[in-house]
């Protein structure tokens, strides 16, 4: 049976979960727990376990799965993928890399056990393993384990009882194998945003669709889009979103950053804006993201100078031209909207302007879920209280409360550290939490 795909809540991902609904799950003869196989049409595959779908979900076929998962089934949002029961065994022992940075003492094999309890694993596969502390510990961030190799072999289920042991070997020696994304393409997947739904569904049309269905297009007899313009204050998710989508659809990323450009000498912007464009076509399909546009095309009675008008003029014309249409777009972003050369905004250079405002209240509380994922919470912690008492705060300002209240645990637990030693205490690691008071005193900061 073939269910759609979409996108897992923020505070689900990165438990190798597939949500399905109820009467899917009927049909498909499955129960909470089981262990299925995703296939889409190419040559990808992924296990994962099942979860009670979404209310919303109820009856329309779908599996909601993470960016993760996404790739290694190789499938989009809204493909359709076989579901089937998986073969999977308890895993006796899984031996797992860890990257090189990050250097603990002691077994952490215990925590790696709790945290990724219950997920299906394959030899030769990255798991996200969430740990706020470290050197790669910025908030919602994880840390990527390799595993190494499992007994038995084949795909196995981590299990309270499963030996878990820790390579000699650091993850980026072990070969891979459906390793992390490839390189230039970002690796931020749709999970990684909150609170922007609706925007995020209308930059996929104008840019996922053509990019995975010129032939739609060309059926049509319509150009497909050139571009989407996104603008709002700083800080609200513009990037994120640039990068989400050219992960998603495994997309080549190039930034062009407006004021840098600009600082360039005489003659070099405009060579160093042909050189991105023709990277980008190459490597298509690909997203140029132009951030701080407005740099570059401020409207010409203020900007006046000959500089910005032979760059905007050479930014049009590359644009104009794109040959790999639909498979180079161009992703801009500007905070000041009102400054952008109305050349720029008229005649289907950005065939659409996608307002990407200041969060809400269930906005402020899924992107709070988004960076306090891979954190140790106490479970006092009420996110809906924080996402209440934070009126006016941005994606970014969020971020950082999360990382500050992280930042609040680490600083209780210093006497602890041995800040001699380059390596972490395993114990000192499983003891770890983020408190609501971490959270408070990082709000009153
Ligand atoms: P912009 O491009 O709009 O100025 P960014 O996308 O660069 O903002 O956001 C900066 C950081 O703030 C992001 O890397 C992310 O950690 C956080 N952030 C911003 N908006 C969101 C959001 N909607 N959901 C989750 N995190 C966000």
């Amino acid at each position: 049976m073939k269910l759609t795909v979409k996108p897992l809540k923020q505070k689900d991902a990165g438990r190798g979960l597939a949500a399905i609904d109820r009467v899917s799950m009927r049909e498909l003869d499955l129960e909470n727990g089981d262990y299925i196989v995703l296939e889409g049409n190419g040559d990808g595959q992924a296990v994962a376990r099942v979860w009670p779908g979404y209310p919303e979900d109820e009856g329309r076929g779908i599996v909601r799965i993470d960016g993760r998962l996404r790739q290694e089934a190789d499938v989009g949002i809204d493909d359709r993928v076989t579901v089937e029961p998986a073969d999977v065994s308890p895993a006796k022992s899984v031996t797992v890399a860890l990257p090189q940075n990050l250097r603990i003492r002691g077994d952490i094999g215990p925590l790696v056990r709790d945290k990724l309890s219950g997920q299906a694993v394959t030899e030769g596969q990255t798991v996200p393993f969430s740990l706020s502390f470290g050197p790669m510990a910025s908030s919602g961030q994880s840390v990527p384990l390799k595993i190494a190799s499992t007994s038995p072999s084949g795909t196995v289920v981590i299990t309270d009882s499963t030996n878990i042991e820790i390579s000699e070997t650091p993850a980026e020696q072990v070969s891979a194998g459906g390793g992390p994304a490839a390189e230039g393409v970002p690796n931020v997947t749709y999970e990684d945003i909150g609170g922007l739904d609706d925007e995020l569904d209308q930059v996929r049309e104008m840019i996922e669709l053509p990019m995975r269905h010129p032939e739609l297009f060309q059926q049509l007899g319509i150009e497909p889009p050139k571009g989407v313009l996104l603008h709002g204050p700083p800080g609200t998710g513009k990037t994120l979103m640039a990068k989400a989508v050219a992960n998603e659809i495994d997309a080549h990323f190039e930034t062009i950053s407006g004021p840098e450009i600009m600082s360039k000498y005489y003659g070099e912007s405009e060579e160093q804006l042909r050189e991105v464009f023709e990277e980008a076509e190459e490597n298509a399909p690909a997203i140029i993201f132009i951030d701080e546009l407005d740099s570059i095309a401020a409207k010409r009675e203020e900007a006046g100078g000959d500089v910005e008008r032979r760059v905007v003029a050479q930014l049009l014309s590359l644009m104009d031209g794109l040959e790999e249409r639909g498979r180079v777009t161009v992703i801009a972003a500007t905070n000041r909207i009102d400054d952008i050369d109305p050349a720029l905004r008229r005649g289907g250079r950005f065939d659409r302007e996608i307002e990407i405002g200041v969060p809400d209240k269930d906005g402020r509380k899924e992107i709070l879920q988004v960076h306090t994922r891979g954190m140790p919470l106490t479970e006092s912690i009420d996110l809906d209280h924080y996402a209440a008492n934070t009126h006016g705060f941005v994606g970014a300002d969020l971020e950082s409360l999360a990382r500050e209240s992280a930042m609040n645990a680490l600083r209780r637990i210093r006497p602890e550290l041995d800040l001699e030693s380059e390596e972490i205490d395993a114990d000192v690691l499983e003891s770890l939490q983020v408190s609501e008071g971490d959270f408070k005193e990082a709000l009153k900061g």
